[in-house]
């Protein structure tokens, strides 16, 4: 367990810091002044209903969606929309449900085209660091063939490796197995798993309660556009405390 919730015990800055943020999509108020602090190589699974708000959380700690009210601070980087988007997306990968791999691109094509364009890396440096990444997520075989030609699991490995590839210091996940047959989301876990003890700072959208149990410092529940429980994992499923996460696990377990 890290120091999570004992924020700033361990010494050490947090690496986000969420203040009183809200969201509106039109006259909707999708997130409703949530306030999260996150430190340095915790893994923090984010769960709750369909439409609670969890895309769109996720989505506005790397400034896909900016949020419209209260602060974040990602390693010591306000987003502002104040022309800092860049440094934050270096610093933040994010895996989506939807693999998004550039289809008219190989697989190492894919991971090698941001460190190119935005980081100048050399492509002959770029492509060293693609296979060592293929290796890493267990499909270096695969470096020149094309997503379309792929499992559902070898292109999310694809992405996550893609993501890597700009040396993120935070790692999202957007329910990364949703799209994925059932024999196949092993594959994608362990590969998150294994990023998670390498300790990287996480934070998962996912109702793999298996991962969540053994790999996550931290459960975050979700409820109308707020976290309304954040707890250790095991005092989450052994008692939950608020009534729409007690629903919420018995509809899933
Ligand atoms: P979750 O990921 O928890 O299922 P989302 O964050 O995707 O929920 O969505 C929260 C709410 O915001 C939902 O009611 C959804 O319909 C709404 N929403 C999300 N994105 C948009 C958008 N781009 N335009 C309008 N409404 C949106
Ligand atoms: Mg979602």
């Amino acid at each position: 367990m890290t120091q999570s919730r004992m924020s700033g015990a361990s010494g050490e800055a947090p690496i986000i810091v969420a203040q009183d943020v809200h969201k509106h999509f039109g006259s909707f108020h999708a997130l409703r002044g949530v306030n999260l602090s996150v430190q340095p190589r915790e893994v923090v699974v984010v769960i709750g209903p369909s439409g609670s708000g969890k895309s769109t959380f996720i989505r506005t700690l790397n400034a896909l969606d900016p949020h419209d009210g209260g602060e974040i601070t990602v390693d010591g980087i306000p987003l502002n929309g104040k022309g800092n988007m860049d440094a934050i997306r270096r610093e933040v990968g994010m895996v989506f449900q939807s693999f998004n791999l550039f289809p008219h691109l190989s697989v190492l094509e894919n991971i090698t085209l941001a460190p190119i364009r935005v980081r100048k890396t050399s492509k002959a440096d770029a492509d060293a660091r693609g296979m060592e990444l293929l290796r890493r997520v267990g499909i270096e075989e695969q470096a020149h063939k094309y997503p379309a030609q792929l499992s559902g699991g070898q292109q999310q490995r694809v992405a996550i490796a893609r993501a890597l590839a700009m040396d993120p210091k935070i790692m999202l996940f957007d329910e990364p197995t949703s799209a994925l047959d059932p024999e196949m989301i092993k594959e994608v876990l362990d590969v998150m798993k294994e990023l998670a003890r390498s300790g990287m700072t996480m934070l998962v959208v996912t109702h793999e309660m298996g991962f969540a149990r053994e790999v996550a410092d931290r459960i975050l529940f979700f409820d109308h556009g707020n976290i309304v429980e954040d707890t250790t994992p095991d005092e989450f499923y052994n008692n939950p405390q608020h009534e729409r996460a007690k629903a919420f696990l018995s509809k899933i377990l």
